[in-house]
């Protein structure tokens, strides 16, 4: 199979990376400062991380090599969400405290990381960690007129932020909907609005609980996020992500409470990942069909598993299927002995071509058929193919050959 004239391919580069803004609906240039801040939503810690975490994660990772790699410095904040409303029942389920079924998990999770190579965030803020921050932006909300508060609970006001819905461009019937559906109330009395959410609630019983002025409790899961990301990187950030599960309602809440207090746009640009299927359904807890990264680990290298995702474009959300790692493992075999230990070269066509893929809203599809093209142009005895070249590209995507 010969596949290596892609290489000579005309390419039209760009100045910056190119990537899919979630609320201008548009790929649009990444201008950004020397010093970026990204903040991602990162995990609840109640279960294994599986390959949808791996592919949203490694998708920010990606962005992040190449804009180090244009000069960048990248601040990476990444919470973890170890209270809300899908980590105490999974405690209560297992009897065991919260606390202790976060750590296991948060351990698990930065296992995986580091065998995927993922970049280590800069700072990783918990929300049982941020309660007085979390707190005082509730107060600042409460003075400035954006809540109520019915029977212990406070909640946010949406018809005090007239551009909710701003991110998800969803109409109001169309997020009741979704709000229901991702764990929101939208029909619970206390409530004003089916779209108003809450900043503060009581807490069950045996569910952990703090003081405020608002009563003793716990906070709403939204509020977490603006609290933390605002606390860890200021009231502007440069690069929002998380999954594209997160656009509705909780990036959209997050909007209108940040804005709210800030008055300046929240996060210059939106950057969403696609969800990941498995074998044609889509892959969720319920369903039982999750794929862990750390079984997955003992099958395939995990430079295979960064590999396979690769293949896919990080917005288009896929569907994994069980031959995937075994093909990956073959292609990043011969990636390896292709490169055969060559020192990287950071010049040459190839990478050319690679930077300007990631460039294009991350095509990595096609930097993964630039690699595996050079690779068989290696072996193939292509003069002009370069070892090093390839080594540096493939590094570039976090993937040491
Ligand atoms: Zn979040």
């Amino acid at each position: 199979m010969v596949m290596w004239p892609l290489r000579d391919e005309k390419v039209k580069y760009f100045m910056t990376m190119r990537l899919y803004d979630t609320a201008q609906v548009a790929v649009v240039d990444i201008e950004l400062d020397d010093h970026v801040r990204m903040y991602v939503c990162g995990i609840t810690p109640y279960d294994s991380t599986h390959l949808g975490h791996a592919a949203t994660y490694l998708t920010y990772d990606l962005i992040i090599r190449r804009l180090e790699d244009l000069g960048h410095t990248v601040q990476l904040v990444r919470n973890v969400t170890d209270v809300d409303d899908s980590i105490l029942p999974k405690a209560r389920e297992l009897g065991i405290d919260f606390l202790e079924l976060a750590e296991t998990e948060m351990n698990r999770f930065s296992e995986d990381m580091v065998a995927l190579n993922a970049r280590q965030a800069d700072s990783e803020p918990r929300a049982t960690e941020s309660i007085k921050g979390i707190v005082d932006l509730i107060g600042t909300l409460v003075t400035r007129g954006h809540t109520y508060t019915t029977e212990g609970t406070t909640y946010f006001d949406v018809t005090t932020f007239p551009a909710f819905g701003k991110l998800s461009h969803l109409t109001d019937q169309e997020m009741v909907a979704l709000a229901a559906e991702r764990g929101g109330r939208p029909d619970d009395p206390k409530q004003r609005n089916p779209l108003d959410f809450v900043l503060w609630q009581p807490s069950a019983n045996g569910e952990p609980s703090w003081d405020s002025p608002y009563g003793s409790g716990r906070p709403g899961w939204h509020i977490e996020c603006s609290a933390m990301s605002m606390s860890a990187l200021g009231p502007a950030l440069d690069i929002h992500g998380g999954g594209a599960d997160l656009i509705f309602p909780h990036h959209e809440c997050e909007i209108a409470q940040s804005e709210s207090v800030s008055g300046e746009p929240f996060s210059k640009y939106w950057v969403h990942a696609g969800l990941v299927a498995y074998q044609g359904t889509k892959m969720s807890k319920s369903l039982g069909n999750l794929v862990f990264v750390s079984d997955l680990r003992k099958e395939i290298d995990p430079r295979a598993i960064r590999l396979a995702l690769m293949a896919h474009h990080y917005r288009s959300g896929f569907e994994w299927f069980d031959d995937e790692g075994p093909r990956a493992q073959k292609d990043l075999e011969l990636l390896v002995r292709s490169a055969g230990g060559a020192e990287p070269v950071k010049v040459g066509p190839l990478i050319d071509q690679v930077r300007n893929a990631l460039d294009d809203d991350l095509d990595t599809p096609r930097v993964h058929q630039l690699l595996l093209n050079e690779a068989q142009a290696i072996e193939g005895g292509v003069a002009s193919a370069s070892p090093g070249c390839l080594v540096a590209s493939a590094s570039l995507c976090g993937i040491e050959l």
